[in-house]
């Protein structure tokens, strides 16, 4: 159980984040709701926790930019009262072949992605290092474990992920916080809804368990890692794919 504690997850809005926000919420965490573009789907979320008789609230903030970061984690500290769980799942694709990959298309998954991984862990680690303690998810990929073709830019940015994990981790072990990964494989999200029939046929034949995962799988492994159970759990890669990058 997660009573009294309080989680800020990134990119919540829908997808991967929503379930993890709905699930820690589901735990008794008090959930700070993250999103970017309109504050629609971040509300319906903030009002599902609600319902349920959990709190949370909603705050928009591009993560690839530091000083929106700095606001948004304070944000959740002035509103919820501490900070005991930071997910970054926030991210973006830009796919194509490197070949003809712009510069924009690659700085803008980067910024996103790693950047804005850096930003939350750089700011939330502040108020973690304060109370001694934290857990920190960060959303990697099984494209940054593997490589992917047509995924240079989000490759890079889901392996310089498990790089600042492992970083991370080995720093701020000393303060009693974790630090760890989650490396979805496909998952059935807006983000793989967007992939052609043949392609997703085709990669379902490279999936052993033969089908994409769904959006709670990812959130099962987010709230045992939130848990004072994983509380010796740190620096580690955990792939949640169907058995892709065994
Ligand atoms: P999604 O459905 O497209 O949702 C992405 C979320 O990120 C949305 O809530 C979006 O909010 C938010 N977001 C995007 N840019 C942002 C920014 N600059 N600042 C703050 N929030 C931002 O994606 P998903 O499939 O759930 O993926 C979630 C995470 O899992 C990503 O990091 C993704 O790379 C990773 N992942 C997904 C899969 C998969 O198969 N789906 C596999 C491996 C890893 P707005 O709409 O409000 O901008």
């Amino acid at each position: 159980m997660l009573n009294g504690k309080t989680a800020l997850v990134t990119g919540a809005s829908k997808g991967i984040g929503r379930a993890i926000a709905l699930r820690l919420a589901a735990e008794g965490a008090a959930v700070a709701v993250n999103y970017n573009g309109s504050a629609e789907k971040a509300e319906a979320v903030v009002r599902e926790i609600e319902e349920a008789g959990g709190k949370a609230i909603a705050i928009k903030c591009n993560v690839a930019d530091f000083s929106e970061t700095e606001a948004m984690v304070a944000e959740t500290v002035e509103k919820l009262g501490r900070l005991d769980i930071l997910v970054n799942n926030a991210g973006i694709t830009k796919d194509g072949l490197l070949m003809r990959m712009s510069e924009e298309d690659f700085e803008k998954v980067i910024d996103t992605n790693l950047k804005g991984a850096f930003n939350c862990i750089r700011h939330a680690s502040k108020y973690m290092i304060k109370q001694r303690c934290g857990r920190i998810i960060n959303i990697s990929s099984v494209s940054g474990v593997m490589g992917n073709a047509g995924q240079a830019n989000y490759s890079a940015s889901k392996a310089g992920i498990i790089g600042l994990t492992k970083s991370a981790a080995r720093e701020l072990s000393s303060r009693g916080i974790t630090v760890n990964a989650l490396a979805p494989g496909f998952i059935e999200t807006d983000m793989t809804d967007a992939l052609a029939d043949k392609i997703k046929a085709a990669v379902t034949e490279q999936i052993p368990l033969k089908r994409f995962g769904k959006p709670e799988d990812i959130a099962n492994a987010a709230a045992f890692l939130s848990e004072d159970a994983a509380g010796y759990i740190t620096g580690q890669v955990i792939c949640i794919d169907g058995g892709m990058a065994m």
